[in-house]
């Protein structure tokens, strides 16, 4: 396998870089996906020759083949990560590897090549170092990495594309959780996200575009998001929108951390996996498993169930207040932030931003 360094990457400066005063009012801002940093960096795949080396290009407008593959069949996977501001001024990563090995196995399961792992993290540290400037300040905040492939082969062919292109733009994300409001979701018996045999395991771009139907569903029903269940019974709750769920059972040290099983349906999350780790550092018992919508909305009744949120790498956690379905409508404690739910919350922001102990060896440097 061959390695690139960063001293061997192709590097283009891009000359029309902002400036560091209008960069930082751009990341004070907050948002998110609004401005994107000053470069990014593209590498090419074709069957015959395997991967170009990568080159860091200044960020900018892409021209395609109106007949190029990703266009007409969707063949496009991508990933989400994020860099955090450390005490000491530093950078890091969380749990990059994660990333680049769950790259890989949707590159694979979308007929695209694989990455190799030391490449996409090589990607991925050079353009975080480059465009440091844009990594934000405050707990909370972080740039938000988005890595993606696309189907490069020109023409109207339905088989898998001898060529792909790999790029990687990063985008500084404020901190625009709101403690004070909890979500809510729409449990939708209509429509599917995954199934199995199916896509669901990878983080490609199709499952997105079949969901956004249900997504305004939701939204007609007054609902922020929607909750997926499996495909054959519509019965066993799956994951929120692009973020997984857990639920709390029991109150205070007592307490078990339930998440639904990955089944072969879900997205297996980098924030689930870790969330399984940090809530047990917490004394907490943690179990996967499966709940269907008649025990979670039962659970609620008798007081079972004290705490529902989401996670996922974009919002960390984000806390369920009221869930809605065919079934009828339950709220989960209050409505607000459950106590749990906050903690895990915090310890885990805690470990990214370099203010509580990584005992995972989780986070990565870069500066
Ligand atoms: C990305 C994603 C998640 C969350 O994964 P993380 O690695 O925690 O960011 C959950 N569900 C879906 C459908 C996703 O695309």
């Amino acid at each position: 396998m061959r390695f690139w360094r960063y001293s061997k990457m192709k590097i283009t400066l891009n000359p029309h870089a902002k400036d560091a005063a209008t960069r930082d009012a751009l990341v004070a801002e907050g948002g998110f996906g609004k401005y994107y940093t000053d470069h990014m960096v593209i590498c090419e795949w074709d069957e015959k020759s395997g991967w170009a080396e990568p080159e860091l290009v200044p960020y900018g407008p892409i021209t395609l083949d109106p007949a190029t593959a990703v266009f007409h069949y969707g063949q496009e996977i991508f990933e989400g990560m994020k860099a955090y501001r450390q005490p000491d001024g530093g950078i890091a990563l969380f749990r990059p590897e994660a990333n680049a090995k769950r790259f890989a196995r949707s590159a694979a399961r979308l007929a695209l090549p694989e990455m190799p792992v030391e490449l996409f993290l090589e990607t991925v540290e050079t353009l975080v170092k480059q465009d440091a400037g844009w990594v934000p300040n405050k707990v909370g905040e972080s740039l938000y990495i988005r890595p993606f492939m696309i189907a490069t082969e020109v023409g109207l062919g339905v088989r898998p594309s001898n060529k792909a292109t790999y790029i990687l733009i990063a985008t500084p994300a404020g901190a625009y959780f709101d403690p004070s409001k909890a979500v809510s979701v729409w449990i939708s018996t209509e429509y599917v996200r995954a199934s199995q045999g199916g896509t669901g395991e990878a983080k490609c771009g199709g499952n997105y575009a079949a969901s956004l139907v249900a997504q305004k569903a939701a939204a007609k029903e007054g609902c922020d998001q929607v909750v997926w269940l499996d495909a054959v019974e519509r019965k066993w709750v799956e994951e929120m929108g692009g973020m997984n769920l857990y639920f709390v059972k029991g109150k205070g040290a007592d307490a078990t951390i339930f998440t639904p099983k990955l089944t072969g349906t879900l997205l297996p999350g980098v924030t689930r996996d870790s969330i399984l780790s940090v809530a047990a550092d917490l004394g907490y018992k943690v179990e996967e498993g499966m709940i269907s919508t008649t025990d979670w909305q039962d659970g609620i009744a008798t007081g079972e169930i004290t705490e529902t949120f989401a996670c996922g790498t974009a919002a960390v956690v984000s806390p369920i207040g009221q869930a809605k379905s065919a079934m009828g409508t339950w709220v989960t404690g209050d409505g607000q932030p459950g106590t749990i739910t906050m903690q895990i919350r915090n310890h885990l922001l805690g470990i990214q931003h370099g203010n509580i102990e990584d005992k995972h060896g989780w986070v990565k440097r870069v500066i």
